[in-house]
């Protein structure tokens, strides 16, 4: 039986910005952070590597970096105009290109190192070297428009590895779910045409970007019916966002059977995350990576590739993302220190029925 498969390299910690706190760029009265303050910072994923490592579970994984992708793949998601603003600002030392995406030196060769792993997770997955595999992109790649970058992120990992796997024949069909506490926008600039990817984004409504996400936005053209938003409220838990996988996203997915699941895998919906409002432990992450993995077992022949997106909270995070490649692995995962806390605060009764009806609502929506 193949491993599966960790995309890792250490370089992609290395991915600078300026001085921050938070999302705020310090300046005036903002006193930055200590280290760079910027939220997408290295320390959750140098604190994940390092779980991996002395937790044991990568003795279960198959570790290894991957090389860029190839201008020519990158040319399939991003304009050559923008490749080259890119490379140019990043030899000049650095800056900004769109909104909350500041880099280095160096910035656009790190950029395209992140992305390389995505895609290589992907293609050793669909040719069956792996079970299944996780890619740890840094950094990360769902805001990602072809010619604009934003929400820290500077390539469309996701968006350059699936056409890498449609290009090669590898995959006729692919299917997209992102979890992430915020919406997959790039991935729906990229795809929302397309009728051979589907993309299922579930996140919290009018958290970032603030007007993108809605329900009704359901692809166009060709496309049209091959994407999905779940607009969640803020304060959802365990049951509502189980609710909107087993209930909307996973049926929606099985639906167009694809050959392969790719996860947008955000950490953000964590219950402790600076820049969601949602109440997830690490248990939701293992639960939702099982049953995506359980339907990929039905329709997909076992391949799913996570790849990792949002999660800010450098304590957290890691145990999040610690479960969910635990369950890829079929080990055991991890007690979640936060876990008993967080299940003592997850949403009343009555809270829960609210939120399940949003859910209901968007299913009739969608029967009809
Ligand atoms: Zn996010």
């Amino acid at each position: 039986m193949s491993r599966t498969g960790f995309f890792f390299d250490e370089r992609t910690l290395w991915h600078g910005a300026g001085t921050y706190a938070l999302t705020v760029p310090a300046s005036g009265m903002v006193q930055p952070l200590s280290g760079s303050g910027f939220p997408e910072g290295p320390e959750a994923k140098r604190r994940l590597k390092s779980l991996i490592d002395v937790s044991g579970l990568g003795e279960d994984l198959a570790i290894s970096s991957a090389d860029p992708p190839s201008k020519a793949d990158l040319l399939r998601v991003h304009p050559a105009e923008y490749l080259q603003k890119f490379k140019d600002l990043s030899d000049a030392g650095g800056g900004e290109l769109g909104l909350r995406t500041p880099f280095g030196p160096g910035g656009y060769e790190i950029a395209a190192l992140s992305t390389g792993l995505a895609v290589r997770a992907v293609a050793d997955v669909l040719a069956g070297r792996l079970k299944n595999a996780y890619a740890l992109c840094r950094p990360p790649g769902h805001h990602c428009l072809p010619d604009w970058p934003n929400g820290f992120c500077l390539l469309a990992n996701i968006g350059v590895a699936v056409e890498a796997a449609l290009a090669s024949g590898a995959a006729m069909r692919v299917a997209v779910l992102d979890w992430d506490v915020h919406h997959g926008n790039g991935t729906e600039a990229v795809f929302y045409d397309r009728a051979d990817v589907l993309t299922v984004s579930i996140h919290q409504a009018r958290n970032y970007p603030l007007d993108t996400g809605d329900f009704s936005d359901r692809g166009e053209g060709a496309g049209n019916g091959c994407y999905l938003n779940i607009p969640l409220p803020p304060g959802c838990g365990h049951t509502a966002w189980m609710a909107a996988l087993e209930r909307l996203a996973l049926p929606a997915i099985a639906a167009f059977k694809p050959d392969i699941i790719i996860v947008a895998s955000g950490y953000d919906a964590s219950a402790v995350d600076p820049l969601g409002r949602m109440l997830l432990g690490a248990d939701s992450f293992a639960a939702m990576t099982a049953a995506t993995m359980a339907l990929a077992d039905d329709i997909a022949g076992g391949r799913v590739v996570l790849v990792h997106e949002g999660g800010y909270s450098d304590v957290h995070a890691p145990f999040c993302a610690h479960a969910a490649i635990s369950t890829l692995a079929g080990v055991p995962p991890l007690e979640d220190p936060l876990g008993a806390t967080i299940a003592q605060r997850q949403p009343d009764p009555a809270t829960t029925a609210f939120q399940l009806s949003q859910i209901d609502a968007m299913a009739t929506a969608l029967a009809g």
